[in-house]
């Protein structure tokens, strides 16, 4: 292929042999790999936003671009300046640890969330080397033969070779939503684009039928590629958990301000040096602001979708991460997330009685019974039409091969298939007698299907579809050997069948044919009922103790299926989805009309557990309701109708494996085991991720605020510093953050699914945290003061020696470690808990350790934190007043666990409640 990226080429107005002659591409043989690589290097791959990661220079660089970093950095140099290079060297030191901290966690951060944006990548079938494979739609390039069918996305801008009953949606870039045909002749050159019947576009996709073409742009150069390029710059949004941090982040500011003034002009009122008061203020609005938060949690949200895909459940963007875990109301679908989607034919019922077919799932060998007698063969000619039906009218297929079956399609239509064998009737062998002629797929509106046969110079329709419909379009009824009219009380007793049948949790159809003469006469009108077929599905193993775990865990199932509703409340009772087998099932068009619907009627809705008969437009009412009335909902789906309503839910579900491209595009979440228990699992993990970044949070903010504490206290009081600017940078930028990022790496506590949901509300911090904060930071640092005392009694020279300091830095430092416990949840136990069953912590804790006593023994470092040995009996002090907060705050919590009061006591509740 010779063109370049500014060819001017219209595939539309030239044949197909023309084109496939440019794009130098066999239709049969597709590109070989070299080719394939050839062209990726000159056209780049096929994605929109032309990887505009950013660069690992430019995210180092937003490691300095803080304010106080910089400050930090003046202080360094106008310690240098004065001459004091130990000083410099180490606040330098600082800063690059600092800095490579941030780089690493942010890098991880981008790295991890790419490589979960690659596995949720659409995939699409190619033809490459004379074979078809399926590869990311990424990697396609101009030439590619792409072989698309109902349900997928376009993946770039294709020339069509052969469509097959092909219907596209082209509203993303027509706006038009009604699905268009398409043809493969070549149009006039100057046709606009949304009347090239002959050229599918990115960003469209396939409602019916199927296609194969050839691709003639792809990424930027698509037509997409053009309108979006303006759209480029939109930048990366932020999580509404990352921006509640980043608030929180600005909260403190003028907090800190007060105490850092406070603690500079009281320094030096009292004489102390001035570059040694700025230099603490310095340090210490370091380790006040939070500004590492977000990026933390990134990390944190990041590794849960991970952990959420290794267990089936792939969440497309890290805000659903958070959403997932204050779900509380689930709408599922019945058909294969419940139930297993094996369908298997268990009954017909027919004029002349009901007819059992033996035999489960793909066996092609059972009987057929009537009144408990064999048939040998189903002679009966309504049993005959009744099979040849279900076998006429259909997508699916069945090949034997080897005695192993192979089936495609609708697990329904393969069953109707299977039936037909058991029966002796071959798809193949009876097209070749009665070819199709024509198929009006299967519409969740209208609830049926048709497809056109020829015979003799006429045709003969086969109808299939939900029994109240083409109950409904039928005029007469197959009997015994003839064909009398429908009345209306026949009508009512057919239905009243199908209800019975239903009612037993059997997936009922009704099958119907007419002879016409032409295909353009309307399929659904003076039918001929031949009878119903009841389906076998039956509800799948684990869903039933998933069901009671989410009810456990205060989340509300409700099922909302298209099917009958019968069937659905004999299947919501059998997986324990409600209690009473008789419980009330809300159809669909009772939502029809959602502006009028008085409070009694929400309210009902808004209760109800089981929705039969429901269409696409009824679930995005449904949606509705739940919301208004303040849930967060979930909702599965897998069709490409789905796709509006799973957008509108807080969390769309899509299927991985039944679902089509269009729903899992749509959705939040892509199940890749159609597994209803993944739901479960996900919103555990996104329970559990949120109260992890709660336990890193309130343990960074509480060892900030002792030091700041600390230090405030000590000023207050005319002490000289209880620790010296370098180290407190130390703690901040080498101690604590081991534990913290250790902490979100917890597992959840055992009960976290035994409570109700969060409020999506709740903030982060609420007011029982905020009073935590306070009394964690006031101990930590009271306990620092205390060893600071009592060292500055142990040694001559009192509180000015370095040894005074070193114990007080040392307190200061392991009480934060030991307060790593504190973050337990209230109803854990106290030994074992999701903290202390947590490795990390350890690792962390044993890590920080060795660098403590680092801090105090190496030679180098000891000179420039201004640390001495200490010997036995200041150790002794140290961990002695250094357990002391982690021992009030294990009694705190055991007090709040026994006496069940989730929240402080009464008066610091008080004390809080001015705070946001
Ligand atoms: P769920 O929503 O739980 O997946 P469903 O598959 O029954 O249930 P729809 O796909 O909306 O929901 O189908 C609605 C009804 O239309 C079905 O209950 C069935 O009666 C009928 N139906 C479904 N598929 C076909 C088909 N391929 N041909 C004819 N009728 C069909």
């Amino acid at each position: 292929m010779t063109r370049d990226k500014s060819d001017d080429q219209t595939p539309w107005s030239q044949s197909i042999t023309d084109v496939l002659a440019w794009a130098d591409v066999s239709r049969d043989e597709g590109l070989s790999d070299e080719e394939v690589t050839r062209r990726l290097e000159q056209f780049g791959p096929n994605e929109l936003r032309e990887a505009e990661k950013r660069h690992w220079t430019a995210v180092l660089a937003d490691q300095f671009k803080s304010f106080i970093i910089l400050l930090l950095a003046v202080a360094g140099l106008a310690a240098f300046v004065m001459g004091d290079v130990v000083e410099a060297v180490a606040i330098f030191a600082v800063l690059a640890i600092n800095g490579a901290i941030g780089f690493v966690t942010e890098m991880r951060a981008i790295s991890s969330i790419e490589s979960l944006q690659e596995i949720t990548e659409i995939e699409t079938r190619v033809r490459r080397t004379g074979a078809e494979t399926t590869i990311p739609a990424g990697d396609l390039v101009p030439g590619d033969i792409v072989i698309l069918e109902a349900g997928d996305l376009v993946p770039a801008d294709l020339r069509i070779i052969e469509p097959s009953k092909l219907q596209v949606d082209e509203s993303a870039l027509t706006g038009e939503s009604v699905p268009v045909g398409k043809t493969s002749d070549p149009l006039e050159e100057d046709v606009p684009l949304a009347e090239r019947e002959n050229m599918l576009y990115k960003g469209t996709y396939v409602t019916r039928g199927s296609v194969e073409a050839v691709v003639v742009s792809t990424g930027p150069d698509t037509e997409l590629g053009h309108i979006s390029a303006s759209l480029r710059e939109a930048a990366e949004e932020e999580t509404p958990l990352q921006e509640k941090l980043d608030e929180l982040g600005q909260k403190l500011v003028p907090f800190l301000l007060v105490v850092a003034t406070i603690v500079l002009v009281s320094g030096w009122l009292r004489g102390q040096d001035l570059f040694l008061m700025v230099e603490t203020a310095i340090a210490l609005a370091i380790a006040t602001v939070p500004e590492g938060l977000p990026i933390v949690a990134t990390l944190v949200l990041a590794r849960g979708m991970w952990r959420m895909a290794d267990r089936n459940a792939l969440v497309t963007n890290l805000a659903s991460v958070e959403t997932l875990g204050s779900t509380t109301v689930i709408c599922t679908d019945k058909t294969g997330t419940l139930t297993e989607n094996r369908m298997t034919v268990a009954e017909y019922e027919l004029a002349n009685g009901t007819v059992e077919v033996t035999g489960t799932g793909l066996e092609t060998d059972g009987t057929f019974k009537q009144d408990d007698q064999e048939l040998d063969e189903p002679q009966d000619p309504i049993v005959q039409e009744a099979l040849e039906v279900g076998v006429l009218c259909t997508n699916a297929s069945v090949t034997e091969h080897e005695s192993e079956i192979e089936t495609s399609g609708d697990p329904m239509e393969v069953a109707l298939l299977i039936a037909g064998i058991k029966g002796g009737l071959d798809r193949d062998e009876l097209l070749d007698s009665m070819p199709e002629a024509r198929e009006v797929s299967f519409d969740p509106s209208v609830k049926m299907m048709a497809t056109y046969h020829e015979l003799n110079g006429a045709y003969t329709v086969a109808v299939k579809g939900a029994p109240e419909a083409v109950i409904d379009s039928a005029t007469h009824v197959k009997t015994d050997g003839d064909t009398e009219a429908l009345t209306d009380s026949d009508r009512a007793e057919w239905l009243e069948k199908g209800d019975r049948m239903a009612e037993d949790g059997l997936r009922v159809l009704a099958l119907a044919r007419k002879e016409v003469d032409s295909t353009e006469t309307p399929p659904y009108e003076d039918l001929t009922l031949l009878g119903l077929v009841g389906f076998i599905d039956p509800p799948r193993e684990e869903v039933k103790p998933t069901i009671q775990r989410c009810q456990d865990a205060g989340m509300r199932v409700v099922m909302v299926t298209g099917d009958h509703a019968g069937t659905a409340r004999n299947i919501a009772h059998s997986v324990g989805l409600v209690d009473s087998a008789d419980v009330e099932v809300i159809e669909g068009r009772e939502l029809d009309d959602p502006e009028t619907l008085s409070q009694a009627e929400t309210d009902r809705f808004v209760n109800a557990s089981v929705f039969a008969r429901v269409n696409p437009e009824n679930k995005l009412d449904l949606i509705d309701l739940h919301r208004t009335a303040g849930s967060i909902v979930a909702m599965t789906g897998d069709g490409v109708n789905d796709a509006p309503a799973l957008k509108k839910a807080d969390i769309g579900v899509a299927m991985g494996q039944r679902g089509t491209q269009v729903a899992q595009e749509a959705a939040d979440m892509i199940l890749r085991d159609d597994n209803f228990g993944s739901i479960y699992h996900a919103v555990r993990e996104g329970r559990t991720i949120f109260n992890n970044i709660r336990k890193f949070v309130l343990y960074l903010m509480s060892c900030n605020l002792s030091e700041l504490l600390a230090i405030l206290i000590a000023a207050l009081l005319g002490f000289p510093l209880p620790l010296l600017p370098l180290q407190i940078l130390f703690l901040n930028v080498v101690t604590d953050i081991f534990p913290a990022f250790a902490l979100g790496a917890c597992e959840g506590s055992r009960d976290i699914m035994d409570r109700p949901p969060r409020d999506p509300e709740e903030p982060i911090m609420t007011r029982t945290h905020w009073g935590e904060l306070g009394v964690y930071g006031l101990l930590i640092s009271a306990s620092t003061i205390g060893a600071f005392v009592i060292a500055g009694g142990m040694y001559v020279g009192g509180l000015e020696t370095r040894e005074a300091v070193t114990i007080s830095f040392l307190t200061l430092a392991f009480a934060q470690l030991w307060h790593v416990f504190n973050m337990r949840e209230i109803t854990s136990g106290i030994l074992r808990n999701e903290v202390t069953e947590n490795l990390y912590v350890w690792g962390a804790l044993g890590l920080s350790t060795l660098i403590l006593f680092g801090a105090v023994y190496l030679p180098g470092i000891s000179l420039a934190l201004r640390t001495t040995p200490i010997g036995l009996d200041g150790w002794l002090v140290v961990f002695g007043m250094s357990l002391l907060p982690l021992g009030v705050g294990q009694l705190e919590r055991e007090y709040r666990r026994r006496f069940e009061t989730p929240t402080l006591p009464p008066i610091l509740e008080k004390l809080t409640s001015s705070l946001p």
